[in-house]
């Protein structure tokens, strides 16, 4: 089959829709030049001490309204280091989604705490509150909460049930920093908040994480753990330094992505791809990923992966989600709380698109949507072309 117009997808020859492929992150940032030309002539690049982390840490509790913030190497430090901060031990147990980042279940396995899966909320597809009452023993030490891909837990409800049952939330907001849900910060509704500051991240310092907690006791407990006379998981002055300028944009920044999923969601969804949350009254999320649902029966029977295979050839930086916990472990190693169908309904079903696409202008918004168009206006096409050993050989 031959295609003579722009019609036809770049998967089967046609010229993708974002020929210079997806553009790149970290942003070119002149704030963040100035911070590093300064340090290159200071020395400041290559000492253990200086004003940068202090001062970021001070920015971070500010802007988060919390007492205390501890900085680290990672956010999968990040998190295993809250967890430890609310008393996780061995035989405890720590609930979390079955759906959730691969790191935040095994966090809970390092510190010899059984993970215990819950299902995701079936409209959300994020951690479903009302799962949690049946899942809590007297082993439950901690609730895990990740918001993911632009969605948010509903935490108020969280909150009350942890509070009810004094167990202690530990949040993890790595994938919407500066969110604001239901009157507060992501990040400030748990005992314990936790931000990444990884290479693909709204905040990026290449790594990096952070520790948020207004309890003087949490913070108390990870620093005897992370202090051993000298600082066992350190933030270097160089990235406190480049992140600074970078919260400073933040919001702004995230106003933009989300005025460009305002302007892409209702386009997607006559194309089949519903994004599981916009803004609300309630809710001004953050997109480090723009999550949607995949139905394969509205993109005529045109698989998930190879559905992102012919939008990546797009130029579009479009994954499939995580996979859920509950099918990639041995069923020994976690405690499954009741059904986990829809978390494993996200598995096949989760679609990503990564955040820089989302400060780029209209037209780039408009490539997107008539390349996913015209990806599902050739889904059977593509479809065969995948049988006939087309791209995969
Ligand atoms: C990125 C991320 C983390 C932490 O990742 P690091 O690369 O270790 O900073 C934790 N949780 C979620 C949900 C994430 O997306």
């Amino acid at each position: 089959m031959t295609f003579h117009d722009s019609d036809c997808p770049a998967i089967l020859g046609g010229v993708p829709v974002c020929a210079d492929g997806a553009p790149a992150w970290p942003r070119a940032d002149e704030s963040v030049r100035e911070v590093l030309r300064t340090m290159i002539h200071s020395g400041d690049w290559g000492r253990y001490h200086g004003p940068h982390v202090p001062e970021l840490c001070r920015q971070l509790a500010e802007y988060h309204a919390v007492e205390h913030v501890l900085v680290c190497c990672s956010g999968t430090s990040a998190v295993e280091l809250a967890l430890r901060g609310v008393g996780v031990q061995e035989a405890d147990e720590v609930i979390l989604a079955a759906y959730d980042f691969k790191a935040n279940f095994q966090n809970v396995l390092h510190l010899k705490a059984t993970p215990v899966l819950v299902d995701l909320d079936p409209v959300t597809w994020q951690l479903d509150p009302n799962r949690l009452e049946s899942a809590i023993t007297s082993k439950t030490r901690a609730i895990l909460v990740s918001h993911l891909h632009g969605g948010v837990v509903a935490v108020p409800h969280v909150r009350e049930i942890a509070d009810s049952r004094q167990i202690a939330i530990v949040e993890d907001a790595c994938q919407n920093p500066g969110a604001m849900l239901f009157g507060r910060r992501s990040g400030t509704w748990g005992d314990v908040g936790v931000l990444s500051f990884g290479g693909s991240k709204l905040l990026t310092a290449g790594r990096g994480g952070a520790i948020l907690t207004s309890r003087m006791e949490i913070a108390e407990r990870i620093k005897r753990h992370v202090l051993r006379g000298n600082d066992a998981y350190p933030l270097s002055e160089i990235q406190a330094a480049i992140l600074r300028p970078q919260l400073d944009q933040l919001d702004d920044l995230n106003e933009r992505r989300r005025n460009a999923v305002f302007r892409l969601a209702p386009l997607l969804r006559s194309n089949s791809l519903t994004p599981l949350q916009l803004p609300t009254r309630d809710v001004l999320p953050a997109y480090y990923k723009l999550g949607f649902r995949y139905c394969p029966e509205d993109a005529k029977g045109l698989p998930r992966d190879l559905f992102v295979e012919a939008v990546r050839a797009e130029g579009i930086a479009m994954d499939p989600g995580f996979r859920a916990n509950h099918l990639i472990h041995g069923s020994r190693r976690f405690r499954a709380a009741g059904e986990l169908h829809v978390a494993t309904q996200a598995d096949a079903q989760m679609l990503t698109l990564h955040h820089p696409v989302l400060l780029e202008d209209e037209s780039v918004i408009g490539a997107i949507v008539a390349g996913i168009k015209r990806i599902c206006e050739h889904a059977g096409e593509i479809a065969l072309h995948d049988s006939a050993g087309g791209t995969r050989g």
